[in-house]
């Protein structure tokens, strides 16, 4: 749905007052009113209007599938606007966490070797509308069982930072008290490690997490996996880094996907550690997924455990990311917009 201010805006316009936009958000975000004729609150001419103008979400449902032990979601999602079609999904944590994994384009442009979503190629940015539906529709979904959202993560399809624009417009909008309310701090952002996104987020003011996919310690290393590194080097992304958390004193996370033979050698671990000790930042491994043609493999469980003790040594706070929703291709990586 749109958020306040085109609301407000396009209510004006029709010679309604501007608080029936708040309204509609409460309906909807907060009540979970999925038809405008539930919304007795509003004019019927206003509802009338609505009805015709502006159906309440831009994205519907065109299939969707549940992980075995009913952990995980994946939604394959039709844009109304040109029916290009994107994925989401929803995370139930053992502790009580609620996360959507939202899109941010169709497809992306970043190229990494070990990623599905890569392979498809760029097709088009997702408009902000597009994207905090995602996580609307996995709200209204959740709450007929007396759950809510309490997190998101923009690690599904696409380069958040390619399309920043719009994706801090969501941001924002599920941020807003108004509306879903979801903190900030429980918003992830994750680049490939576009160097100017990280950079405008500083300077941003808003208090969301950044996550940095890193997968290497040395530059030939991420330049062979991730074509990103050559526009943006790994001494460029270190700066940055550094610029960002000394202005917002948040704790980056980077994230090291596990690929046995490509980047877990044990000499890695190391140059890591030497790479980003005294940092304000985190380490999630991320045990490799497999991908439609891929041709890589999972690092062993005792190499990742090997990494983790190393990185201990350089005070690096490490941890092995749980990767849920593997049996229905909804881990990390393994989006395409397709086979649900
Ligand atoms: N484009 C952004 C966000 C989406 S990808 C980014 O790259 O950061 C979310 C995370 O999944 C990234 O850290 C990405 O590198 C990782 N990933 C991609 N393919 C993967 C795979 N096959 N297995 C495990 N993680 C993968
Ligand atoms: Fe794009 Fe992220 Fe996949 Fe790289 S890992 S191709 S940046 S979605």
């Amino acid at each position: 749905m749109k958020d306040f201010s085109e609301l407000k805006a396009i209510f004006e316009a029709q010679g309604h007052p501007s608080f029936r936009a708040n309204q509609l958000l409460h309906d909807v975000c907060q009540r979970g009113v999925a038809d405008y004729k539930d919304m007795s609150n509003l004019p019927v001419t206003l509802r009338d209007y609505l009805n015709e103008n502006l159906p309440i979400l831009s994205i519907e449902e065109k299939q969707s599938s549940v992980a075995v032990d009913g952990s995980v979601r994946k939604v394959l999602f039709r844009c109304k606007k040109d029916g290009k079609k994107i994925e989401a999904v929803l995370m139930r944590f053992k502790d009580g966490r609620r996360t959507v994994c939202v899109s941010s384009q169709v497809g992306c442009a970043m190229g990494c070797s070990f990623c599905a979503t890569g392979k498809m190629g760029f097709k088009r940015n997702l408009t902000y509308e597009e994207i905090s539906d995602q996580v609307l529709y996995f709200a209204s979904d959740i709450r007929s069982y007396g759950e809510t959202i309490s997190n998101v993560v923009f690690m599904g399809m696409g380069e958040p930072f390619n399309n920043y624009d719009n994706v801090m417009r969501a941001v924002r909008f599920l941020n807003d008290a108004r509306g879903l309310n979801i903190g900030a701090r429980n918003i992830t952002l994750s680049t490939s490690g576009v160097v100017p996104g990280i950079l405008k987020l500083m300077d941003d003011g808003l208090q969301v997490n950044l996550a940095i996919s890193l997968h290497a310690p040395n530059q030939e290393l991420r330049e062979s996996m991730m074509p990103v590194a050559k526009k943006y080097g790994l001494d460029e992304l270190m700066d940055a880094v550094t610029k960002y958390t000394n202005k917002t004193h948040r704790r980056v996370s980077y994230e090291y996907v596990m690929i046995a033979g490509v980047n877990d050698d044990l000499s890695l671990a190391h140059q890591l550690g030497n790479l980003i000790e005294g940092q304000l930042c985190h380490v999630n491994l991320i045990p490799y997924n497999l991908t439609d043609g891929n041709k890589f493999k999972r690092s062993l469980n005792r190499k990742m455990d090997d990494f983790v003790k190393i990185l201990e040594t350089y005070r690096v706070p490490t941890t092995i990311r749980v990767s849920l929703g593997q049996d229905i291709d909804a881990a990390c990586g393994q989006l395409a917009g397709g086979k649900v």
